[in-house]
Protein backbone atom coordinates (compact mmCIF):
# COMPACT_ATOMS: atom_id res chain seq x y z
CA UNK A 1 0.00 0.00 0.00
CA UNK A 2 1.29 3.31 -0.38
CA UNK A 3 1.60 6.10 1.78
CA UNK A 4 -1.39 9.05 0.26
CA UNK A 5 0.33 12.37 0.46
CA UNK A 6 -2.75 15.04 0.70
CA UNK A 7 -2.35 18.62 -0.99
CA UNK A 8 -4.78 19.62 1.65
CA UNK A 9 -2.44 18.51 4.57
CA UNK A 10 0.17 20.21 3.04
CA UNK A 11 -1.33 24.02 1.43
CA UNK A 12 -2.94 23.95 5.43
CA UNK A 13 0.71 24.24 6.55
CA UNK A 14 1.96 26.61 3.82
CA UNK A 15 -1.64 28.74 3.97
CA UNK A 16 -0.52 28.82 7.59
CA UNK A 17 3.01 30.30 7.02
CA UNK A 18 1.45 32.86 4.86
CA UNK A 19 -1.24 33.54 7.27
CA UNK A 20 2.21 34.28 9.84
CA UNK A 21 4.04 36.46 7.20
CA UNK A 22 0.63 38.73 6.34
CA UNK A 23 0.07 39.22 10.34
CA UNK A 24 3.98 40.20 10.79
CA UNK A 25 3.98 42.63 7.67
CA UNK A 26 0.56 43.98 8.75
CA UNK A 27 2.31 45.03 12.28
CA UNK A 28 4.78 46.90 10.05
CA UNK A 29 2.07 48.43 8.40
CA UNK A 30 2.54 46.49 4.84
CA UNK A 31 -0.74 45.21 3.31
CA UNK A 32 0.06 42.69 0.73
CA UNK A 33 -1.86 42.92 -2.26
CA UNK A 34 -2.26 40.74 -5.10
CA UNK A 35 -3.72 42.68 -7.91
CA UNK A 36 -6.01 39.86 -10.58
CA UNK A 37 -6.78 40.51 -14.11
CA UNK A 38 -9.47 38.38 -16.13
CA UNK A 39 -10.37 39.25 -19.53
CA UNK A 40 -13.70 37.83 -20.61
CA UNK A 41 -16.20 35.97 -19.30
CA UNK A 42 -14.98 31.78 -19.25
CA UNK A 43 -17.18 30.28 -16.17
CA UNK A 44 -14.05 28.54 -15.34
CA UNK A 45 -12.02 31.06 -14.92
CA UNK A 46 -14.14 32.90 -12.96
CA UNK A 47 -14.76 30.33 -10.45
CA UNK A 48 -10.80 30.04 -9.98
CA UNK A 49 -10.97 34.26 -9.67
CA UNK A 50 -13.16 33.96 -7.11
CA UNK A 51 -11.70 31.16 -4.96
CA UNK A 52 -8.00 33.25 -5.32
CA UNK A 53 -10.46 36.44 -3.95
CA UNK A 54 -11.77 34.12 -1.09
CA UNK A 55 -7.72 33.14 -0.05
CA UNK A 56 -6.51 36.20 -0.14
CA UNK A 57 -9.38 37.65 2.08
CA UNK A 58 -8.95 34.64 4.52
CA UNK A 59 -5.21 35.26 4.98
CA UNK A 60 -5.65 39.20 5.45
CA UNK A 61 -4.11 39.76 2.03
CA UNK A 62 -5.83 42.71 -0.88
CA UNK A 63 -7.10 41.78 -3.42
CA UNK A 64 -8.03 44.27 -6.51
CA UNK A 65 -9.94 42.21 -9.27
CA UNK A 66 -9.59 44.32 -13.01
CA UNK A 67 -12.62 42.46 -14.83
CA UNK A 68 -12.07 43.44 -18.54
CA UNK A 69 -14.45 42.78 -21.74
CA UNK A 70 -13.90 39.73 -24.09
CA UNK A 71 -12.67 42.50 -26.56
CA UNK A 72 -10.37 44.31 -24.79
CA UNK A 73 -7.42 45.33 -26.94
CA UNK A 74 -3.67 43.75 -26.46
CA UNK A 75 -2.70 47.79 -25.76
CA UNK A 76 -5.43 48.24 -23.30
CA UNK A 77 -4.28 44.97 -21.21
CA UNK A 78 -0.87 46.08 -21.06
CA UNK A 79 -1.63 49.57 -20.38
CA UNK A 80 -3.01 48.10 -17.22
CA UNK A 81 -0.50 45.64 -16.50
CA UNK A 82 1.46 48.08 -16.67
CA UNK A 83 -0.38 50.95 -14.75
CA UNK A 84 0.05 47.84 -11.59
CA UNK A 85 3.66 47.46 -12.37
CA UNK A 86 4.13 51.25 -11.30
CA UNK A 87 1.75 51.31 -8.63
CA UNK A 88 3.72 50.18 -5.26
CA UNK A 89 0.25 48.98 -3.19
CA UNK A 90 0.19 46.36 -5.35
CA UNK A 91 2.76 43.59 -5.32
CA UNK A 92 1.57 40.93 -7.07
CA UNK A 93 -0.22 40.60 -10.42
CA UNK A 94 -1.99 37.52 -12.41
CA UNK A 95 -3.68 37.69 -14.91
CA UNK A 96 -5.95 34.61 -15.69
CA UNK A 97 -5.37 32.41 -18.38
CA UNK A 98 -6.87 31.31 -21.23
CA UNK A 99 -6.97 34.62 -22.42
CA UNK A 100 -9.05 35.11 -25.35
CA UNK A 101 -7.83 33.96 -28.46
CA UNK A 102 -6.86 37.28 -30.41
CA UNK A 103 -4.73 38.32 -27.21
CA UNK A 104 -1.34 36.80 -27.06
CA UNK A 105 -0.61 35.12 -23.65
CA UNK A 106 3.51 35.29 -23.49
CA UNK A 107 3.19 38.75 -24.27
CA UNK A 108 1.00 39.53 -21.89
CA UNK A 109 2.45 37.15 -19.20
CA UNK A 110 6.15 38.51 -19.92
CA UNK A 111 4.65 42.42 -19.34
CA UNK A 112 4.01 41.87 -15.24
CA UNK A 113 7.05 42.75 -13.70
CA UNK A 114 9.44 39.94 -12.73
CA UNK A 115 9.19 40.93 -9.25
CA UNK A 116 5.37 41.08 -9.03
CA UNK A 117 5.07 37.90 -11.13
CA UNK A 118 3.34 35.90 -8.44
CA UNK A 119 2.56 32.93 -11.40
CA UNK A 120 5.77 32.67 -11.85
CA UNK A 121 5.63 32.54 -15.58
CA UNK A 122 8.47 34.69 -15.98
CA UNK A 123 10.65 32.98 -13.79
CA UNK A 124 14.11 31.30 -14.77
CA UNK A 125 14.61 29.05 -12.17
CA UNK A 126 18.28 28.65 -12.39
CA UNK A 127 18.84 32.34 -11.87
CA UNK A 128 18.78 32.06 -8.09
CA UNK A 129 16.39 32.55 -5.01
CA UNK A 130 14.90 36.03 -5.63
CA UNK A 131 12.62 34.35 -8.40
CA UNK A 132 8.79 33.98 -7.89
CA UNK A 133 8.87 30.39 -8.53
CA UNK A 134 5.58 28.49 -10.96
CA UNK A 135 2.92 27.96 -8.70
CA UNK A 136 1.67 24.28 -9.32
CA UNK A 137 5.36 22.93 -9.66
CA UNK A 138 6.10 24.49 -6.60
CA UNK A 139 3.68 22.92 -4.65
CA UNK A 140 4.57 19.50 -5.49
CA UNK A 141 7.96 20.41 -4.74
CA UNK A 142 6.55 21.48 -1.72
CA UNK A 143 4.53 18.22 -1.08
CA UNK A 144 7.58 16.16 -1.27
CA UNK A 145 9.48 18.19 1.16
CA UNK A 146 6.31 17.27 3.32
CA UNK A 147 6.79 13.85 2.59
CA UNK A 148 10.39 13.49 3.61
CA UNK A 149 11.46 12.83 -0.04
CA UNK A 150 14.37 14.26 -1.38
CA UNK A 151 14.82 14.24 -5.67
CA UNK A 152 18.52 14.25 -4.91
CA UNK A 153 20.26 12.06 -6.98
CA UNK A 154 17.17 10.47 -8.00
CA UNK A 155 15.96 9.25 -11.73
CA UNK A 156 12.68 11.96 -12.12
CA UNK A 157 10.56 12.00 -14.82
CA UNK A 158 8.10 14.41 -15.95
CA UNK A 159 5.66 13.54 -18.15
CA UNK A 160 4.40 16.78 -19.96
CA UNK A 161 6.88 19.36 -21.40
CA UNK A 162 4.11 22.38 -21.16
CA UNK A 163 5.32 26.06 -20.05
CA UNK A 164 3.14 26.16 -16.66
CA UNK A 165 4.12 22.94 -15.67
CA UNK A 166 6.12 20.20 -17.51
CA UNK A 167 9.44 22.54 -17.84
CA UNK A 168 10.12 24.09 -14.92
CA UNK A 169 8.62 21.22 -12.96
CA UNK A 170 11.51 19.31 -14.47
CA UNK A 171 13.37 22.26 -13.79
CA UNK A 172 13.04 22.33 -10.59
CA UNK A 173 13.55 18.94 -9.88
CA UNK A 174 17.18 19.69 -11.59
CA UNK A 175 18.01 22.21 -9.33
CA UNK A 176 17.20 19.61 -6.46
CA UNK A 177 19.67 17.66 -7.86
CA UNK A 178 17.87 14.99 -9.51
CA UNK A 179 18.39 13.41 -12.81
CA UNK A 180 15.65 14.74 -14.52
CA UNK A 181 13.94 13.25 -18.24
CA UNK A 182 11.40 14.80 -19.75
CA UNK A 183 8.99 12.59 -22.02
CA UNK A 184 6.25 14.16 -23.82
CA UNK A 185 4.13 12.91 -27.37
CA UNK A 186 6.84 12.10 -29.52
CA UNK A 187 8.58 9.82 -26.79
CA UNK A 188 9.09 6.37 -28.08
CA UNK A 189 8.78 3.74 -25.38
CA UNK A 190 7.30 5.47 -23.16
CA UNK A 191 6.37 3.10 -20.63
CA UNK A 192 10.05 1.71 -20.58
CA UNK A 193 11.34 5.22 -19.97
CA UNK A 194 8.87 6.01 -16.90
CA UNK A 195 9.38 2.69 -15.34
CA UNK A 196 12.32 3.79 -14.69
CA UNK A 197 12.03 6.73 -12.63
CA UNK A 198 12.23 7.14 -8.93
CA UNK A 199 9.83 9.64 -8.88
CA UNK A 200 7.79 10.33 -11.70
CA UNK A 201 5.26 13.33 -12.18
CA UNK A 202 2.63 13.40 -14.53
CA UNK A 203 1.09 16.01 -16.37
CA UNK A 204 -0.17 15.42 -19.17
CA UNK A 205 -3.89 16.01 -19.09
CA UNK A 206 -5.08 12.50 -20.24
CA UNK A 207 -7.41 10.61 -17.89
CA UNK A 208 -5.78 7.69 -16.36
CA UNK A 209 -2.95 7.91 -19.00
CA UNK A 210 -0.66 6.28 -16.70
CA UNK A 211 -1.23 2.77 -15.80
CA UNK A 212 0.72 0.14 -13.87
CA UNK A 213 3.18 -0.95 -16.55
CA UNK A 214 4.15 2.16 -16.82
CA UNK A 215 5.45 2.61 -13.13
CA UNK A 216 8.50 1.03 -11.36
CA UNK A 217 8.32 -1.16 -8.33
CA UNK A 218 8.06 1.48 -5.24
CA UNK A 219 8.43 4.78 -7.41
CA UNK A 220 6.69 8.13 -6.08
CA UNK A 221 4.21 9.02 -8.31
CA UNK A 222 2.88 12.39 -8.18
CA UNK A 223 -0.63 13.10 -10.52
CA UNK A 224 -0.56 16.80 -11.78
CA UNK A 225 -3.37 15.94 -13.99
CA UNK A 226 -6.73 17.22 -13.37
CA UNK A 227 -9.44 16.10 -16.36
CA UNK A 228 -13.17 15.53 -16.11
CA UNK A 229 -14.56 12.33 -16.42
CA UNK A 230 -17.54 11.22 -18.52
CA UNK A 231 -19.51 11.14 -15.03
CA UNK A 232 -18.55 14.69 -14.68
CA UNK A 233 -15.82 13.82 -11.65
CA UNK A 234 -12.53 14.86 -11.76
CA UNK A 235 -9.51 12.60 -12.52
CA UNK A 236 -6.26 12.67 -12.49
CA UNK A 237 -3.66 11.20 -15.60
CA UNK A 238 -2.74 8.40 -13.45
CA UNK A 239 -4.89 4.81 -13.41
CA UNK A 240 -4.66 5.34 -9.14
CA UNK A 241 -6.92 1.56 -8.54
CA UNK A 242 -3.68 0.11 -11.02
CA UNK A 243 -1.00 2.08 -10.06
CA UNK A 244 -1.13 2.35 -5.84
CA UNK A 245 -0.20 -1.09 -5.10
CA UNK A 246 3.07 -0.65 -6.90
CA UNK A 247 3.94 2.88 -5.57
CA UNK A 248 5.65 3.97 -2.47
CA UNK A 249 3.93 7.26 -2.45
CA UNK A 250 0.98 9.07 -4.43
CA UNK A 251 -0.99 11.84 -4.65
CA UNK A 252 -4.95 11.17 -5.28
CA UNK A 253 -7.36 13.47 -7.82
CA UNK A 254 -8.83 15.32 -6.14
CA UNK A 255 -7.12 16.40 -3.13
CA UNK A 256 -3.27 15.82 -4.29
CA UNK A 257 -1.99 19.02 -6.59
CA UNK A 258 -5.20 20.40 -6.72
CA UNK A 259 -4.60 22.73 -3.57
CA UNK A 260 -1.33 23.22 -3.54
CA UNK A 261 -1.59 25.69 -6.33
CA UNK A 262 -3.50 28.50 -4.78
CA UNK A 263 -1.50 27.69 -1.48
CA UNK A 264 1.90 28.94 -3.53
CA UNK A 265 -0.08 31.51 -5.40
CA UNK A 266 -0.59 32.78 -1.61
CA UNK A 267 2.94 32.26 -0.67
CA UNK A 268 4.48 33.68 -3.66
CA UNK A 269 2.49 37.03 -3.01
CA UNK A 270 3.59 37.55 0.44
CA UNK A 271 6.94 36.92 -0.79
CA UNK A 272 6.57 39.45 -3.58
CA UNK A 273 4.94 41.99 -0.71
CA UNK A 274 7.89 41.06 1.53
CA UNK A 275 10.65 41.45 -1.12
CA UNK A 276 9.71 45.31 -2.29
CA UNK A 277 8.49 46.11 0.95
CA UNK A 278 12.06 45.26 1.79
CA UNK A 279 11.04 43.90 5.79
P1 LIG B 1 -0.66 20.76 -21.79
O1 LIG B 1 -0.17 22.12 -22.03
O2 LIG B 1 -1.78 20.21 -22.63
O3 LIG B 1 0.60 19.77 -21.91
C1 LIG B 1 0.43 18.38 -21.92
C2 LIG B 1 1.76 17.73 -22.15
O4 LIG B 1 1.54 16.32 -22.20
C3 LIG B 1 2.44 18.12 -23.47
O5 LIG B 1 3.78 18.42 -23.26
C4 LIG B 1 2.25 16.89 -24.35
O6 LIG B 1 3.35 16.64 -25.23
C5 LIG B 1 2.21 15.79 -23.32
N1 LIG B 1 1.49 14.63 -23.87
C6 LIG B 1 0.30 14.61 -24.46
N2 LIG B 1 0.01 13.37 -24.90
C7 LIG B 1 1.07 12.60 -24.58
C8 LIG B 1 1.38 11.25 -24.78
N3 LIG B 1 0.55 10.41 -25.43
N4 LIG B 1 2.57 10.78 -24.32
C9 LIG B 1 3.42 11.60 -23.68
N5 LIG B 1 3.19 12.91 -23.46
C10 LIG B 1 2.02 13.40 -23.92
O7 LIG B 1 -1.14 20.57 -20.28
P2 LIG B 1 -0.61 21.30 -18.92
O8 LIG B 1 -1.11 22.69 -18.89
O9 LIG B 1 0.82 21.02 -18.73
O10 LIG B 1 -1.44 20.47 -17.85
C11 LIG B 1 -1.25 19.08 -17.67
C12 LIG B 1 -2.31 18.56 -16.71
O11 LIG B 1 -2.13 19.21 -15.46
C13 LIG B 1 -3.75 18.88 -17.13
O12 LIG B 1 -4.60 17.81 -16.72
C14 LIG B 1 -4.09 20.12 -16.33
O13 LIG B 1 -5.48 20.25 -16.09
C15 LIG B 1 -3.34 19.84 -15.06
N6 LIG B 1 -2.99 21.04 -14.28
C16 LIG B 1 -3.26 20.99 -12.96
C17 LIG B 1 -2.95 22.06 -12.15
C18 LIG B 1 -3.24 21.98 -10.69
O14 LIG B 1 -3.46 22.96 -10.04
N7 LIG B 1 -3.23 20.81 -10.11
C19 LIG B 1 -2.38 23.20 -12.69
C20 LIG B 1 -2.07 23.23 -14.06
C21 LIG B 1 -2.39 22.13 -14.84
P3 LIG B 1 3.70 17.61 -26.48
O15 LIG B 1 4.42 18.77 -25.88
O16 LIG B 1 4.58 16.76 -27.33
O17 LIG B 1 2.41 17.97 -27.12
Amino acid sequence: MATLIRGKDVAEKVLAEAKAEVDAMLAEGVLPCLAVILVGDDPASRVYVNKKKEKCAELGIRSLEYKLPAETSQEELLALIDTLNHDASVHGILCQLPLPGHLDEQVTVRAVAREKDVDGFTCLISSGADDLMPCTPSGVMEMLKFAGISPRGKKCCVIGRSNIVGKPMAMLLLAADGTVTVCHSKTENLPAVTREADILIAAVGKPRFVTADMVGEGAVVIDVGVNRGADGKLVGDVDFAAVEPKASFITPVPGGVGPMTIAMLMKNTVCAAKAQSRI
